[in-house]
């Protein structure tokens, strides 16, 4: 099939020219000089992103791997954990911190929704000595398309003195998130997602409470001792062999985000979000998530039940060479997930909302072709009048 495809998934993203370029060069000392700018120029970087001055880890590892650093290093075996639930990403962190000894509480919510505070303010009254030392929470749940207003969460702890850990691996850089200002404590990005990047590389942030926790923490721990990391870092390396190439793709993307601006990316995420979900109700979809839960990363779209999610991803890759992610779970052949976040442009969703319904008539859907391309169009027409 002619082209690339349109590679519409929560992670992996599409790679720009630029970032795919940067990488495709010969390899260095990782213990030399060259080595040194590269990783401090990623590091200062990545703080901005994630608007911090606290450490900043790079693992060589996907996300989940970044979770597990977490756990390891700010949750010791007999804690009791606070673990916050909306989908399976939610439910995956509690599984690490569990599998690493923590005497986990889940909260789980509605597949749709986010968190909500005032049940969390109501547990953490109830928690008079102080018990709950780790709270973990999703900042984009990947498998419903809900996202969590992470401010709201942590004003609700008032003086709590839990830490709040934070995957934040899909909603980095697509979604606002304020490390600092909100006094988050640990929070964990992948690089396949809003950084543009292949799979490869996760990011970990610690503030200087969780600091302090670590150097108490009795869990075990080699490969992602943040010690080592810091110890490190310090002499610009870092204490494995890092996967350089990926870092000169990481340079050239945050090259790219900080020209563009970091407020500027996380409004351009926004106005996907709205483009889809105008398109996607105007065709006479249903929707997962909420409007006021609504990702501005990925967009999870309730299939015709007679028609059945996978049949109309199936049809659109065959026929269009567009790849959409499926439901996980029991929302698989429910749901399929249109993301959009990292590398898109507007007049890729033109493309895929235009192709879908293409797909809907042929199925069988009552659909006038066009709907939902107006609808797209509209949103696109008043954000670009702004
Ligand atoms: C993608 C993702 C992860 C990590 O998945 P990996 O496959 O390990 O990279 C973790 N949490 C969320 C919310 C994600 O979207």
């Amino acid at each position: 099939m002619m082209g690339e495809p349109y590679l519409l998934l929560p992670g992996p993203t599409p790679i720009p020219e630029r970032v795919a370029r940067a990488m495709n060069r010969p390899m260095i000392n990782h213990r030399g000089i060259e080595f040194k700018d590269i990783l401090e120029d990623v590091v200062d970087g990545i703080k901005k992103i994630y608007r911090t001055e606290s450490d900043v880890l790079i693992y060589p590892s996907s996300g989940t791997g970044g979770l597990e650093a977490a756990v390891v290093n700010f949750i010791s075996p007999g804690e009791k954990v606070l673990a916050l639930s909306i989908g399976i990403f939610g439910d995956r962190f509690a599984s690490i911190a569990s599998n690493f000894g923590a005497d986990v509480e889940k909260m789980s919510f509605a597949w749709g929704t986010g968190v909500d505070p005032e049940q969390v303010k109501k547990r953490l009254l109830e928690d008079k000595n102080r018990e709950i030392k780790a709270i973990l929470i999703t900042h984009n749940e990947t498998s419903t398309g809900a996202f969590n207003d992470l401010k709201s969460i942590r004003d609700i702890m008032g003086d709590h003195p839990a830490l709040l850990l934070v995957d934040a691996v899909s909603g980095m850089a697509a979604i606002d998130l304020k490390m600092d200002e909100w006094q988050l404590d640990v929070v964990v990005s992948g690089s396949q997602k809003a950084f543009m990047l292949p799979p490869g590389l996760s990011f970990l942030a610690f503030s200087q409470k969780a600091y302090q926790v670590y150097l108490h923490n009795k869990n075990n721990k080699y490969y992602w001792d943040i010690a080592e990391g810091l110890k490190y870092m310090e002499k610009g390396q870092t204490p494995f062999t890092p996967p350089i190439s990926l870092y000169y793709g990481l340079q050239e993307a945050l090259r790219m985000m900080l020209e563009e601006g970091v407020d500027k990316v996380i409004a351009r995420h926004k106005g996907y979000r709205d483009i889809v979900r105008a398109s996607i109700k105007a065709m006479g979809l249903e929707l997962l998530a909420e409007d006021r839960y609504a990702s501005p990363a990925v967009t999870s779209v309730v299939a015709p039940q007679d028609i059945g999610a996978n049949p109309i991803r199936n049809y659109m890759q065959e026929e269009f060479n567009i790849v959409l992610a499926g439901g996980q779970q029991k929302l698989d052949n429910v749901i399929f997930r249109v993301g959009h976040l990292g590398y898109v442009r507007e007049l890729d969703l033109l493309s895929v909302l235009a192709a879908l319904e293409i797909t809907l008539v042929r199925f069988g859907f009552p659909l006038k072709l066009g709907v939902g391309l107006q609808a797209a169009q509209q949103v696109i027409y008043e954000r670009h009048q702004k």
